[in-house]
């Protein structure tokens, strides 16, 4: 008698919308971030539709060969916004909600991004829908190689150039770039993708740079707001590469952490959480999950009320449209520190302007990431590396002077950061564009 087989669950499956939050389009969302500065530095209709739509939409069906035998066809994206001032650059996203709409979002926040960090590179993103927890180490290299061989001619270190972001890291960088060195008669061509190993020609610095960058940037802001880094309380929402690196560095810079969060719920000490304990718990058990045991540590019956308790600091650094028109007017934070992309939507910007708290925008935020991936392709190309302080140090003068120019015109033009980060920003893609005759 032939026995029954066990229905797998599927690895894309439709994850729930959180609950309270209302589902809004981030590409929407980025539009209104663009239309507010170009207002205000009066671009002309010609301008407006060159710059701000996206240069190349790409999507693939990835059939790939699962463990017990079956094919299963995922679907992937890889969107290149725009390439006036150097090759797309930006990450490629593995997640169960992954959408063209979200794709296009994340590419034109990294054109707007490289540009107010001053590197020399375009915006572009790609996303696969799928859970990577659901996949064998297995298929889930068979899926990284097949995205990358299904867009290969779009690759390339004067083409586009990806990255890891939400569920994709080195290992994935890995299998991208021999895929893509495979293609190429088995050359070795590591500037192809950023985020790698070190061992096969990733940067020193990479992993922790965007929390790096952040961490430069709140040393402003703090600077300017006259507050005081030593005890000052922080929560942050989102515990992988980003908010875990967010976590240990702030907390070097004397602050104290009092709630951290991941897909699996949010967790509390008054007296801080030391985040090497929780790294190592992740390290452990995939996820925060049991992390109240620890002593001292509480569970948040609502994870979302991570957003709204009163601290200092609050750090997303989970996904998008997580403060909303809905939550916003009970945001207690002094500054909000942007590492995840498109963390606020306008409605909520509006209400934290008029709160006076002091929102530093993704694009300037957590920009420390693209600058050092940015680095590592440089050294790629000369094949000579740099020590960490090296790498410290350019990124430290990138982000202050970014920070900087942003503040000035903030001030200036009595703005928001996030308006006044691109008044900067497409005031250079615009310069590129012109230079180029790509108005023509
Ligand atoms: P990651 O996959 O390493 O971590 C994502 C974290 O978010 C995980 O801890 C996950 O459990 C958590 N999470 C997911 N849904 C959540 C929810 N609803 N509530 C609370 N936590 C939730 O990804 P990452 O690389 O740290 O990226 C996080 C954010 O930072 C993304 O918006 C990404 O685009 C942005 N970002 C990352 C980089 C980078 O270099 N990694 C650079 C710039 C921006």
């Amino acid at each position: 008698m032939a026995t029954k087989k066990k229905k797998r669950p599927s690895p894309t499956p439709k994850v729930p919308l959180t609950e309270g939050i209302t589902p809004a389009s981030a590409f929407d969302n980025a539009l209104v971030q663009f239309n507010r500065a170009a207002k205000i530095i009066k671009l002309t209709p010609d301008q407006v539709a060159v710059i701000r739509e996206p240069r190349r939409i790409v999507e693939c069906k990835l059939p790939v060969r699962m463990d017990d035998g079956s094919i299963h066809a995922f679907k992937g994206y890889r969107v290149q916004h725009n390439i006036a001032r150097g090759p797309a650059k930006g990450g490629v996203r593995f997640h169960p909600d992954v959408s063209l709409d979200e794709v296009k979002a994340l590419a034109f926040w990294m054109t707007f991004k490289c540009a107010t960090i001053g590197i020399p590179m375009g915006g572009g993103k790609g996303g696969v829908i799928v859970d990577p927890t659901r996949l064998s180490k297995g298929e889930l290299e068979r899926l990284s190689r097949r995205y990358f061989a299904e867009m290969i001619e779009l690759f390339g270190p004067d083409r586009d150039v990806p990255a890891p972001d939400v569920n994709t890291n080195p290992q994935v960088m890995a299998w991208f770039m021999d895929t893509y060195s495979m293609h190429h008669g088995g050359d070795y061509l590591p500037a192809v993708v950023t985020g790698k190993p070190l061992e096969i020609g990733g940067s020193v610095g990479r992993s922790s740079a965007t929390a790096q960058g952040m961490v430069f940037c709140v040393r402003r802001a703090a600077a300017h707001l006259g507050l005081s880094l030593s005890g000052a309380t922080v929560a942050i929402q989102g515990f992988g590469n980003a908010g875990s690196f967010a976590a240990k560095l702030l907390r070097e810079q004397g602050c104290k952490i009092v709630a951290i969060s991941d897909v699996s719920g949010a967790f509390t000490h008054k007296d801080g959480i030391d985040p090497d304990v929780a790294i190592a718990h992740v390290e452990k058990h995939k996820t925060l999950a049991g992390f109240h045991r620890v002593k001292g540590v509480e569970r948040l019956a609502d994870p979302m009320k991570l957003l709204e308790l009163p601290v200092d600091i609050l750090i997303p650094a989970a996904l998008e449209n997580q403060i909303t028109g809905k939550n916003a007017g009970r945001i207690k934070a002094k500054v909000v520190a942007e590492c995840a992309n498109g963390p606020c939507t306008p409605e909520a910007d509006d209400i934290l302007e008029k709160k006076r708290v002091f929102v530093i925008p993704d694009i300037l935020c957590n920009a420390g990431g693209v600058a050092v991936s940015y680095l590592e392709w440089v050294q790629n190309r000369m094949g000579y590396y740099w020590r960490y302080q090296r790498v410290l140090e350019d990124l430290e003068h990138m982000m202050n002077t970014a920070f900087d120019t942003v503040l000035k015109t903030a001030l200036q033009h009595d703005v928001p950061l996030r308006t006044a980060a691109f008044i900067v920003s497409i005031e250079r893609v615009a310069r590129a564009s012109e230079l180029r005759g790509l108005y023509a």
